[in-house]
């Protein structure tokens, strides 16, 4: 029998008032599979991932997460332990350490003590750097350190799809680096992910797909072999 994608949308039309920027979105995202959304500026990305958090009211289609369908959830409920979001720009609390910073993500699990301490040891696992700086404030880290604890954050959730608005976004080459490698270690333990991006390289790199999306409607899918062979090409024609 078949699994289960990790995250399948069908049809999904979302916008804000009475007006649509996402139309008609079906896409899949398999179990331990990492998938990219290309697009430029405005074509509906980050409202797609909105949309899967439920925090878009004008919002039409099927969403399903794992076995559930979780179209009419409101955000808590999306946020406790289906989905997770790493935001544009990280929003971080600059003013807590990197460990309440992560804590935070951990909220719907507060009460379970033993839970929260075994995720918080599994992100250190995973970022050692986060380790050395967990007593830090966060506005001290690199912004590629700041991107690990915003990603480390939405693993204190355990979560079954992990979501991330443009990572490598105002990053110097080297903090893309650190970025892009995180992501290759988060791929290797098994994480799925949906990957909002601008960068072709970056998102050809971290993924398996890649689906193009201008207008609010998805305009082609790829895979980065495509792109590597002759997918320049396509790539300027939509993105420029
Ligand atoms: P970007 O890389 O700029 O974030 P994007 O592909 O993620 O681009 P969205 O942020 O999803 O695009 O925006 C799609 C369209 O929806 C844009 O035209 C934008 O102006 C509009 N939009 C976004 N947020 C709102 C809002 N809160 N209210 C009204 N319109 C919005």
């Amino acid at each position: 029998r078949e699994q289960n994608p990790a995250l399948k949308i069908e049809a999904l039309c979302a916008g804000y008032g009475r007006f649509d920027v996402v139309r008609d979105v079906s896409l899949r995202v398999g179990k331990g599979e990492a998938v990219a959304l290309l697009g430029p500026n405005g074509a509906g990305k980050t409202t797609v991932l909105r949309a899967i958090m439920s925090l878009i009211k004008n919002r039409r289609g099927s969403i399903r997460i794992g076995d559930t369908d979780v179209s009419s959830f409101p955000p808590h409920r999306v946020a406790s332990g289906y989905a997770a979001i790493a935001p544009e720009g990280r929003r971080l609390f600059t003013e807590l350490t990197v460990e309440d910073n992560l804590i935070l993500g951990a909220f719907r699990l507060r009460h379970e003590k033993a839970r929260v301490e075994s995720l918080l040891a599994s992100v250190y696992a995973l970022f050692p750097v986060l380790l050395t700086y967990r007593q830090r404030r966060s506005s001290f880290l690199s912004g590629g350190e700041q991107q690990m604890v915003a990603i480390g954050r939405m693993l204190m959730s355990d979560p079954e799809i992990l979501l991330l608005d443009e990572p490598s976004i105002a990053l110097s080459p080297v903090a893309v680096g650190i970025v892009v490698k995180a992501l290759l270690e988060l791929r290797r333990r098994g994480a799925s992910l949906l990957l909002v991006e601008q960068r072709v390289d970056v998102a050809a790199e971290v993924c398996d797909r890649l689906y193009i999306m201008t207008h609010g409607e998805i305009v082609e899918e790829m895979t980065p072999d495509d792109i590597k062979h002759e997918g320049f090409d396509i790539i300027n024609k939509y993105l420029g």
